[in-house]
């Protein structure tokens, strides 16, 4: 990652969270090797070929080794399953080529606009929705300074969301720079946050990042929300707690994203234990996601039949602020669309 290398300050010891992404794993037999459980068969690897593996050793730690079904292990392994066409599922399920074609913001509702704002993640999940735009990712989408000037003329939009990629993967120093741009913008008032990075490298809630992104004190005025991904308990390890409560007490309100997965969070014990550990963490639960339909990852569609049973559990033994929207997003709508 070239961003990451040409950073000045990069941290010195090997705790620092771009040390830890440098060093991720990305050879799915040394991850078999480190968790002990047997190599990938020729066609499991053959889909690392297609969207090649990444996995930090922050996020390998929480793995149980010798337990080829670890919810955690099945988000980031490759597996045979990829390179099976099925019908409806295709390689843009939200249809954004043709608007990422243009530049690096998406703007598909009211009052909001998404920057896409690098390709670079701390992990590459299997079931991403990008994970086709993202693996050859077109000059556009790696930069956020041609999306400024666009929001800049446009007072319409009153909250800039940023995606990726994640966005958490630009330095400390790119991203004072992005934000305090954009408080410059007498439009826009509010600044979203979409990320996984918290969870899967705890580290990267750095002394500077939380520097970058508190926008409301007497100089700056921008609101910022934090939306963390987070899909199973056992990824939120002290550490993981620790940052987001850092994020938190800082004055930024942090909510969670979920996807619902086959073999990974498809239970209501499961879901139950994570929107428990949310709450007491004090981050707010969100969005619940339907899967979308994207190639490769039709092996983790929970259906929706399913869900809906799952969400009615959650209702009845959670309080009412912990039970997530379970929402799909439908190419072409002006909102999530609700499923509950
Ligand atoms: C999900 C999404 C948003 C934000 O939607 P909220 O319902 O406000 O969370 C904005 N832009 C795009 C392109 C999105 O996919
Ligand atoms: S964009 Fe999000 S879901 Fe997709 S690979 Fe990156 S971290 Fe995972």
């Amino acid at each position: 990652m070239a961003d990451c290398r040409s950073e000045t300050k990069r941290g010195t010891g090997p705790d620092d969270w771009q040390s830890i992404l440098a060093q991720a794993v990305r050879n799915p037999s040394e991850l078999c090797e480190i968790l002990g459980i047997p190599r990938l068969l020729p066609a499991d690897a053959e889909a690392a070929m297609r969207w090649p593996m990444l996995v930090p050793r922050t996020y390998v730690a929480r793995i149980r080794p010798g337990d080829p079904a670890d919810p955690l292990l099945r988000q980031v392994l490759p597996q045979a399953a990829e390179l099976t066409p099925v019908d409806g599922f295709s390689t843009d399920p939200l249809d954004e080529a043709a608007s990422l074609g243009q530049g690096p913001l998406l703007r598909k509702y009211l009052g909001r606009a998404l920057i896409v704002t690098t390709p670079s993640c701390g992990a590459r999940c299997r079931f991403c929705f990008r994970r086709h735009s993202i693996a050859e990712p077109s000059p556009a989408t790696a930069d956020w300074r041609s999306a400024l000037q666009a929001i800049a003329t446009d007072p319409s939009i009153r909250e800039v969301i940023l995606s990726g990629g994640d966005p958490l993967t630009l330095p400390d120093s790119e991203l004072a720079d992005l934000t305090n741009q954009l408080t410059l913008i007498p439009h826009v008032d509010r600044l979203r946050i979409h990320t996984r990075l918290p969870i899967l490298i705890p580290q990267r809630v750095t002394d500077g990042l939380i520097q970058a992104l508190r926008l409301n004190d007497d100089r700056r005025r921008l609101a910022t929300i934090v939306v963390v991904h987070v899909n199973h308990p056992a990824e939120i390890d002290p550490q993981t707690a620790n940052s987001l409560g850092r994020l938190i007490d800082a004055g930024i309100p942090v909510l969670s994203q979920t996807v619902l997965l086959r073999g990974v969070n498809d239970r209501a014990d499961v879901l139950t234990q994570m929107y428990e550990r949310l709450i007491n963490l004090r981050v707010i639960p969100y969005y619940l996601h339907q899967l979308d339909a994207v190639a490769g990852a039709a092996h983790f569609e929970v259906p929706t039949a399913k869900a809906r049973q799952l969400l009615g559990e959650l209702r009845a033994r959670l309080p009412g602020y912990a039970v997530p929207r379970y929402v799909r997003e439908i190419p072409g709508e002006n909102s999530k669309h609700p499923l509950d």
